[in-house]
């Protein structure tokens, strides 16, 4: 760490992908200065250029817990910014979870807030004050922000993730008889649905209206109430890009994300995790075909990764996380040298509360069978 080593410097008339260039030749040349001090997590989402660095590379809870096994001082979480938050409550104190670009966030994340969640508590507290017969159990998904998970640990209830939701929707009704799922819609439509709740027994709470835009007797005859919020990359896949594929290739097999619409899951022939989705692609024979319904970077790389097989986007459009993205080995290569000069940048903080609490949630999690 304490050896010198010149800054990244570019210059004025290059192009950003000669810019980009330079970074990567800069992160082969300082990444081995900083040794095991430092670990790099890299999410399935990312660009090659960025997750050629990681040590790991996997799904945000996945991470998270490799962050928190390994020795490193600092974290560098080349994600988005509830997965960097994530990773400081599961790390240890000693640790610095570090986001290379301060901007990456998540769109659905950003759907939900803790006052706006604040406001639909009381509301629901209100209309069902009166039946201890009709109690809710909030449960948020893993992409959310920290005092949402911490709101969530404090009321009893816990975090899921896309692999794990029945289990925690399981677990919840064996409590109490109700649940407020945010902030993905689809997930936790596409979930109830999977255990035989009727459609009309799951509502939709619109955060800008009063009582989320529902009845006193819509709230009272909820199984489940949904956040109206969405992943606005899963959400571009629809059912006629399954219909066009099925016509033109009729032997395709199309797994997709729960976090596409219900009409997309419903015809898909599989439907899982992005990591259920990397393990059936793997697996899967030589020659068989693949449309795949998630972010287009991992869909590529399992592209190059088989040739062999079939893979491509379920969608006929590019399908980016364009907020991940954000991440470049520029900001990579910032934040790595920044290190090598003993500056710790865009450390990412947790209060104190907000990670004992958010934990609970997240322990809770981990008590759950899938
Ligand atoms: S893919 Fe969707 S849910 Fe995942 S980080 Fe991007 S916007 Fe958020």
């Amino acid at each position: 760490m304490a050896e010198m080593v010149m800054p990244l410097e570019m210059a004025e008339n290059e192009t950003l992908i000669e810019q980009e260039a330079t970074a990567i030749e800069r992160i082969k040349q300082i990444r081995p200065l900083l040794g095991d001090d430092v670990v790099i997590l890299g999410h399935h989402y990312q660009r090659d250029e960025v997750v050629q660095f990681a040590d790991f590379q996997g799904d945000s809870y996945q991470l998270s817990r490799e962050g928190a096994k390994v020795d490193a001082k600092y974290i560098v979480f080349a994600g988005v910014h509830f997965m960097a938050e994530s990773a400081v409550v599961l790390g240890r104190d000693d640790q610095a979870v570090i986001l290379p670009n301060m901007q990456a966030g998540c769109s659905m994340a950003d759907m939900a807030n803790l006052e706006q969640v604040l406001t639909a508590w009381s509301e629901l507290e209100d209309v069902l004050m009166d039946d201890p017969e009709n109690q809710v159990m909030p449960i948020t998904y893993m992409n959310s922000a920290a005092d949402l998970k911490a709101f969530v640990g404090e009321h009893g209830g816990a975090v899921c993730t896309s692999s794990n939701a029945q289990g925690v929707l399981e677990w919840s009704f064996a409590q109490r008889q109700k649940v407020f799922f945010f902030p993905d819609q689809h997930l936790g439509r596409n979930t109830g649905k999977k255990m035989g709740i009727p459609l009309e027994q799951m509502v939709l709470w619109n955060p800008f209206k009063p009582y989320g835009g529902l009845t006193d007797d819509e709230i009272r005859n909820a199984r489940i109430i949904l956040w109206r919020g969405h992943c606005s990359v899963h959400q571009q896949f629809r059912p006629e890009h399954i219909d066009l594929w099925k016509r033109h290739h009729p032997d395709v097999n199309v797994v997709v994300h729960p976090e596409c619409m219900m009409e997309v899951v419903d015809k898909a022939d599989y439907v899982g995790s992005t990591s259920y989705i990397v393990k059936m692609i793997e697996n899967a024979p030589a020659g068989s075909k693949w449309a795949v319904g998630t972010e287009m970077h991992l869909v590529n790389r399992l592209k190059n990764q088989h040739p062999d097989k079939m893979v491509e986007l379920l969608s006929p459009f590019s399908c980016l996380c364009s907020t991940m993205y954000r991440i470049s080995p520029l900001d990579l290569a910032n934040v790595l040298e920044n290190l090598t000069e003993g500056r710790v940048i865009n450390q990412i903080f947790v209060p104190e509360d907000v990670k004992r609490n958010a934990k609970l949630a997240l322990d809770r999690m981990l008590t759950i069978p899938k």
